[in-house]
């Protein structure tokens, strides 16, 4: 077991406050247009001025927010996204969080 003392990541804690891993997929699944599995899930909740899907939860008296694909893809394979990588899409829409189409990978250095 690794130490409880590991700070959480914003999508684990995220995923934390919605009551766990089981809940946050029923809760994304709530909240996206769903489809087959390797079609595009759009976002059906709150997007940034970006256009990416976000999710919000109280944590006390401070705000979490956090990105709907981090979060979907945090969910899909039971792990934080590692340090140092982004997730990265292999669709063409930035509402999509089909975890088929998240991907984690270095960022890149210019
Ligand atoms: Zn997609």
């Amino acid at each position: 077991m690794r130490s409880c003392d590991v700070k959480k990541t914003k999508e684990e804690r995220l995923i934390e406050l919605m009551g766990g891993r089981e809940r946050a997929a029923q809760w994304l699944a709530a909240r996206h247009g769903g489809g087959g599995r390797n079609d595009c899930w759009r976002w059906l909740g709150g997007l940034s001025l970006s256009g990416y899907g976000k999710v919000h939860r109280k944590d006390g008296d401070a705000k979490i927010e956090g990105y709907a694909p981090r979060v979907a893809w945090v969910v899909a394979n039971g792990r934080p996204v590692p340090p140092g990588t982004r997730v990265y899409r292999s669709c063409e829409w930035k509402d999509c969080v089909n975890p088929a189409h998240l991907d984690v990978r270095q960022v890149g250095r210019l």
